[in-house]
């Protein structure tokens, strides 16, 4: 059997010398050729001889695959017409560039089933969605900017982003679907850019309030705001009332204070009843630490180690509410996205109503957001 086998095999060779030889013979124009490079597959394994040929045809033979019958070789495009007709060669193709497909989905999006939804075709195309904060870095290679305003009179750039907060915060709700960096909740989403918190990543009341009543007249759809302070404001808690009356859904971040015995951390403007809270869960459904409780926290969603986008076409892994906030901006997008009828309440109803019960609602609100649910 061994016997047979070495004849066969040295038959295949003789034949592939054979074959070697009658290429050998092709005249090579070189002059007006131009060189590529190849990668070669033949039907037996690879010869010192046919390696001989290739260089003879002008073949810069670069490697040998050690499990494949395979020759990677930079040759005269020339040659390879005489090499076509080898029935040795099993096939010849060009070594073309291959992108690097680097982009990675943050656990957060199939956490709330956005993944599921975005399969489907539904990514928020349409939907307007204002991200209050530190401005966003519209130069990011992941990011898609295409408006937005500034109320920190130092700061008039909305598009630049001295902090990284918002640009972060951006990328949760909006990161493009391509082959690099991570991919939002609603990557397709009109994002824009109301800065209302400067490099230092704090802001006034007032200019909060330019912020939303921004908004409102330029026709958002969704307002995340993942900031907060600890105590309450009238012209805040009425500039929140009117957006959402104008039919916004307006999301804040509840707050990064944690729970301290029975008393209510929820920061403004995420206390107001126009307004959904969202607190922060990690990766088993666990609330963080640091994620502000009390009777107003509406939903839950992922808020621990998120990863998103930060000027300068890098990526960070950023913890708290700030990062939950945007996840549900990014389902309420969805929703409306497919259901552009809804009102704001209602799509409110929806993601409150087909949470995930996490617990106690003092410590997890109805729970965390599944807008594979959501938007049915
Ligand atoms: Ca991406």
């Amino acid at each position: 059997m061994k016997e047979k086998v070495s004849k066969l095999l040295s038959i295949l060779l003789g034949f592939a010398l054979i074959v070697g030889m009658s290429f050998q013979s092709t005249p090579v124009e070189a002059k007006t050729n131009t060189t590529k490079e190849y990668l070669i597959g033949f039907q037996t394994k690879v010869s010192q001889a046919n390696v001989d040929q290739l260089q003879k045809l002008g073949g810069d033979v670069k490697h040998r695959y050690k499990y494949m019958n395979v020759v990677h070789v930079a040759l005269p495009e020339q040659a390879v017409n005489a090499l076509s007709k080898n029935p040795n060669i099993a096939f010849i193709e060009e070594n073309v560039k291959y992108e690097a497909i680097g982009q990675t989905t943050p656990w957060g999006v199939p956490h709330i089933k956005a993944d599921v939804v975005q399969s489907t075709g539904t990514t928020g195309t349409g939907v307007k969605v204002a991200i209050l904060d530190t401005g966003i870095d519209a130069s990011h290679e992941d990011l898609n900017v295409v408006g937005g305003a500034s109320f920190v009179a130092a700061e008039p750039n909305a598009l630049v982003d001295g902090h990284s907060h918002g640009t972060h915060v951006a990328g949760t709700v909006a990161a493009v679907n391509n082959s690099l960096g991570v991919v939002g909740v609603a990557p397709n989403v009109d994002l824009y850019a109301v800065k209302v918190l400067d490099s230092n990543g704090s802001g006034s009341l007032s200019d909060i309030a330019k912020g939303i009543e921004w908004s409102i007249d330029n026709n958002m759809d969704v307002i995340n705001m993942s900031l907060g302070g600890s105590s309450g404001s009238t012209t805040l808690k009425q500039a929140c009332d009117n957006a959402y009356n104008s039919g916004i859904v307006v999301i804040a971040a509840a707050g990064n204070s944690g729970s301290f015995f029975w008393l209510n951390t929820i920061g403004y403007p995420a206390k107001y009843s126009s307004v959904i809270a969202v607190g922060a869960v990690d990766s088993t459904n666990k609330r963080a630490s640091f994620s502000s409780v009390g009777n107003e926290l509406e939903v839950m969603a992922p808020g621990v180690s998120i990863l998103s986008t930060v000027p300068g076409n890098r990526y960070d892994t950023f913890n708290g509410t700030s990062m939950a906030s945007p996840h549900v901006a990014g389902a309420a997008a969805l929703i409306l996205a497919k259901h552009p009828t809804l009102t704001n309440v209602q799509v409110r109803d929806r993601l409150k109503n087909t949470a995930t019960y996490l617990g106690d609602p003092f410590y997890y609100g109805n729970g965390v957001i599944n807008v594979e649910k959501a938007i049915k």
